[in-house]
């Protein structure tokens, strides 16, 4: 590693791999979810490499992202579902994007847009089922079905989805479980709604990754997946868990200065942290604001000269400190902060799982957390 104090080394060849285990697993279509850059792996490899291995949606959550990837000269179908309700939907029609529709405001813009276009605008209607964030809900869900239906026999638009999102899949047991199949039949009965207004869907989707995996039920025509595709298990197993999905993604950097120290020295602001014995200070060239959450303090730990060291003391905004106790440590020493878990010489490394455990969190924070001035490094397979 010669340029840049530390890097994001993204498998393209892993997220290839995880698209096939899904598809193999829910034997339905599959939608990469490549929104916030992919999980901060890179939106456009990331797609690139899920539509090689077989997805054939892209899911996004705005015009910004979805025009992302078309500028990137990717052509495959894309849904994008959060918009103001104010929006210039054109962009997102000219582009041939699918636009997500949760209200009758959203949809009076987008079929205002295609007659300004000219073109009709594919829409996918959203329902809520419980998660109460987008979709509509109760009465709003046949209102949104009946204006649905006018634009359509007026030829503004075209509903080719209806779909929603699961607030409970990850809890493959306890009250979960129940909340799942309450929500399931909401699903169903919303699109009972939608066929009997004349609304004739050809893709019908509910499923994130933890549903695509252990919710059979709710598969329908194609699973949105987002924390598999970054081949992270969404049950919380370490890699590779009881699917082999294989984490894409390791944070890598080098120890910039050593220091042998006394007993009783302070480490970082505060101190919080003073040694009680002699040992060995390594200082890293990574902080909260490159995804080392500050809340770590006291539990976070790297990989450094094949022992997990931990971090002391307070995380600054750009560096930490990893007391490597009597390891012989030199300057330029690869430093793994998470590693993919398997198959490598850091296997034992800290993973993106631990990480969360240790910041409170989930591993999507974790993941999107990765700072921006992190230089991200694509490799395939084993470099
Ligand atoms: C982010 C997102 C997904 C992907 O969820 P994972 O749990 O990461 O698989 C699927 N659907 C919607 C609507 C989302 O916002």
């Amino acid at each position: 590693m010669n340029e840049g104090l530390a890097e994001a080394v993204v498998d393209l060849s892993a997220i290839a791999h995880n698209v096939r285990v899904v598809a193999g697993e829910a034997r339905v279509a599959v939608m990469a979810v490549v929104k916030a850059d992919g999980n901060g792996h890179g939106a456009v490899p990331v797609a690139q490499a899920a539509l090689g291995a077989g997805a054939t949606w892209l899911g996004v959550t705005s015009t910004t992202e979805a025009l992302t990837l078309r500028a990137a000269r990717i052509q495959a179908p894309v849904l994008s579902w959060l918009h103001r309700p104010d929006e210039d939907f054109t962009r997102l029609i000219d582009a041939n994007v699918d636009i997500a529709a949760s209200t009758p405001t959203h949809l009076h813009g987008i079929a205002g847009a295609a007659a300004r276009l000219g073109k009709p605008a594919v829409v996918q209607l959203k329902v809520d089922v419980g998660l109460s964030r987008n979709g509509a809900n109760g009465a709003d869900w046949p209102d949104l079905v009946t204006w649905a239906r006018k634009y359509e026999a007026e030829e503004s638009i075209r509903v080719r989805g209806v779909w929603s999102h699961l607030s409970s899949a990850e809890e493959p047991t306890g009250p979960g479980v129940a909340r799942v199949a309450r929500q399931i039949a909401r699903f169903e009965a919303a699109l009972q709604l939608a066929r009997g207004a004349g609304l004739a869907p050809e893709m019908v989707h509910l499923a994130n990754s933890a549903a695509a995996l252990g919710v059979p039920e709710a598969r329908y025509d194609l699973c949105r997946i987002g924390l598999a595709l970054y081949g992270i298990d969404p049950f919380g197993a370490p890699a590779p868990g009881q699917f082999g999905l294989r984490p894409a993604m390791s944070l890598r950097t080098t120890v910039i200065n050593v220091k042998r120290v006394p007993a009783g020295t302070g480490v970082s602001y505060g101190p919080t942290y003073v040694t009680d014995r002699p040992t060995t200070l390594a200082l890293i060239p990574l902080g909260f604001a490159d995804g080392l959450s500050r809340t770590t303090e006291g539990r976070a730990q790297v990989w450094l000269r094949g022992r997990r060291c931990p971090i002391v003391g307070r995380i600054a905004m750009d560096q930490c400190v990893v007391d490597a106790g009597d390891l012989p440590v030199t300057l330029g020493d690869p430093v793994v902060v998470f590693g993919t878990g398997a198959g490598t010489s850091d296997a034992a490394a800290p993973t993106v799982n631990d990480w969360a455990r240790w910041a409170g969190t989930n591993p999507h924070e974790v993941l999107t957390g990765v700072g921006a001035r992190v230089p991200r490094v694509y490799i395939h397979g084993e470099r």
